[in-house]
């Protein structure tokens, strides 16, 4: 596929009726948040959702922060106990991220929550993403607007810079207000708990020392059960295996080795695999660079000796 002309248009409302339209068609945009700019896609649609790892050039799958329009429609994704109200009630719509558990058959894509059983929410303040958000009537999942590995922009012109030629549309909103990327609180088993410092000082968790899952660190990473066996082109009798391209497998990450597919369904293969009664999983090569490397990566620590 010839490489995207990556447009910036200003925000308004014709530039929002557009974004909204490549969201809808399953690319990612990037858009202005308060905290830095986002790259936004339908996170109800995995492919979506792959491609903004493709985009971005992400080595692996962390999991991504889910923006929605209020907490009436966080609370359809996500349970709250008492504390996440609480702290969503004074802090929304602003950077504050509550991670809760997610809410089954609440249609968000296992890439997303990379295959875990919580789930970030938040409720941006600025105009531009709540505008895309009421148009598309999404919850839209957005990391940073970066290539992987520099710095997050907080100008449309250093999305163009990193992500120029890498997708399709950039909404220019000025600098962001904030500049750096929101608190993020667990509100999982009972208490709350910091797992990454932001905008907000937040007085019940800011105790020094307090955190306790580092962004990106293995806590908040899915892994099967199971022992797992990469480059299998055929299942021993024990195994489960998940095919891709010519391997066919139980089931197959992408019958036609469209990297893009198998990334979106990597996660619920995994879960299936799992849940399956051999009491071991084989995945077929995945061949590639880019996002097919990121998917390797993710096996590779899910293959590791725990
Ligand atoms: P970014 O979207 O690049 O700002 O990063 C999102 C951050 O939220 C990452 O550091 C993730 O580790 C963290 N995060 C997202 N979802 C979860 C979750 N379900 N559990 C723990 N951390 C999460
Ligand atoms: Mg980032």
């Amino acid at each position: 596929m010839a490489p995207p002309v990556t447009r910036i248009l200003p925000v308004s409302p014709e530039a929002i009726a557009e974004a909204a339209r490549l969201i809808e068609a399953g690319q990612p945009v990037a858009v202005p948040t308060e905290t830095v700019y986002g790259l936004a896609a339908d996170a109800t649609n995995g492919e979506a959702v792959a491609r903004i790892y493709a985009a971005k050039g992400r080595p692996s799958f962390n999991p991504l922060i889910v923006h929605v329009s209020d907490l009436a429609a966080a609370k359809r994704i996500g349970a709250f106990d008492n504390a996440a109200r609480e702290l969503a009630a004074e802090h929304w719509p602003g950077p504050l991220t509550l991670v809760v558990p997610i809410r089954p058959g609440a249609g968000i894509a296992s890439l997303v929550t990379a295959g875990l059983e919580t789930v970030a929410l938040r409720v941006p303040a600025h105009p531009a993403m709540q505008a895309l958000l009421a148009q598309t009537r999404k919850p839209l999942a957005a990391p940073s607007a970066n290539t992987s590995g520099s710095i997050s922009p907080t100008r449309a012109e250093h999305v163009a810079a990193s992500l120029g030629g890498r997708i399709s549309l950039i909404l220019d909103g000025g600098p962001c207000e904030r500049g750096i990327e929101s608190t993020i609180i667990a509100a999982t088993g009972g208490a709350l708990r910091l797992l990454r410092r932001g905008p907000l000082q937040i007085d019940a968790v800011e105790a020094p020392g307090d955190i306790i899952e580092a962004p990106g660190q293995l806590a908040s990473h899915y892994a099967p059960s199971k022992p797992l066996r990469l480059d299998a082109t055929e299942a021993l009798p024990s195994e489960y295996l998940i095919g891709f391209g010519p391997v066919a497998g139980r089931s197959s990450l992408s019958a036609t080795g469209n990297p893009i597919e198998a990334a979106a369904r990597l996660f619920d293969l995994l879960h299936t695999a799992d849940a399956a009664p051999e009491p071991r999983i084989a995945v077929a090569p995945i061949p590639g660079e880019g996002i097919a490397a990121a998917i390797r990566d993710r096996l590779t620590r899910a293959a590791a000796p725990r």
